[in-house]
């Protein structure tokens, strides 16, 4: 069963602000995705929006992983929308994403942000190998293979993943980069079950904080999303 939002759409208009609590840790990226940043932060890749593409997969996948794990398990009833919440703050100049889905526990995020498992990002460092490193090249990858999470950098100074497992009884963390070699993680209050990621763009990259921009984007991309989009509230 899938829920909806009310029809404001407003389904986080009451959430208080995420705040860190714990301790920051700071750990270093694996040396392939120090790599794989470098490039991606320094990409001077003309279709920089294929990261809403990436953020909203990876959204849809998160939902979809806790609508499966639900079938078999009502503890993991998180009372929220199965929905992918985009938000723009021009004045802010941020590019925010949440999704109330299956969530990452500390060392899941530590694992999946810090790592590079996905055949994309492992074929373009491949790629990279095999043709010298020319910017067309880079380009063409990026483009073909897709660089996931990571494609994020390639329009943010800094993104901030605030997420908390679907899990019964888990804490929240914020996990914070500025793409360079390293990340810091902290635990964090008032995270919603799910992930909520939100990009600082770049002084260029100020487009993606454009409502009417991002709308135009969406609609290219949602139609192969199986979960309702909203932007600023409103249903894509
Ligand atoms: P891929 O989607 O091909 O696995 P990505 O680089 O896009 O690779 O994402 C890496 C991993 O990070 C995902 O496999 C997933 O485990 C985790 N992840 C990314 N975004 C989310 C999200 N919104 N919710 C939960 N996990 C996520
Ligand atoms: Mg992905």
């Amino acid at each position: 069963i899938r829920s909806f939002a009310t029809e404001t759409g407003a389904a986080d208009q009451n959430e208080k602000e995420e705040k860190i609590i714990g301790e920051s840790k700071k750990k270093a990226f694996q040396a392939e995705t120090r790599k794989l940043l470098d490039i991606v932060t320094h990409s001077l890749y003309s279709e920089k929006e294929v990261f809403v593409r990436e953020l909203v997969s990876n959204a849809s996948d998160a939902l979809e992983k806790l609508r499966h794990s639900q079938l078999t398990d009502s503890s993991l009833d998180t009372g929220k929308p199965l929905e992918i919440h985009i938000s723009v703050d021009e004045a802010k100049g941020t590019f925010t994403i949440q999704d109330y889905g299956i969530g990452m526990t500390e060392d899941e995020a530590i694992s999946n942000l810090g790592t590079i498992a996905r055949s994309g990002s492992k074929a373009f460092l491949e790629g990279l190998k095999e043709d010298g490193t020319t910017g067309s090249t880079k380009d063409r990858i990026i483009g073909q293979f897709g660089v996931g999470f990571y494609s994020a950098f390639m329009v943010g100074s800094e993104i901030k993943v605030y997420t908390r497992s679907s899990k019964p009884e888990s804490k929240g963390y914020c996990w914070t980069s500025d793409g360079s070699g390293s990340y810091e993680i902290a635990e964090a209050e008032n995270v919603a079950v799910g992930t909520k990621i939100v990009i600082t763009l770049r002084d260029e990259c100020k487009e993606y904080a454009k409502e009417a921009v991002v709308e135009t984007i969406i609609k290219k991309y949602s139609n192969f999303v199986d979960y309702p989009v909203l932007l600023n509230n409103k249903k894509i």
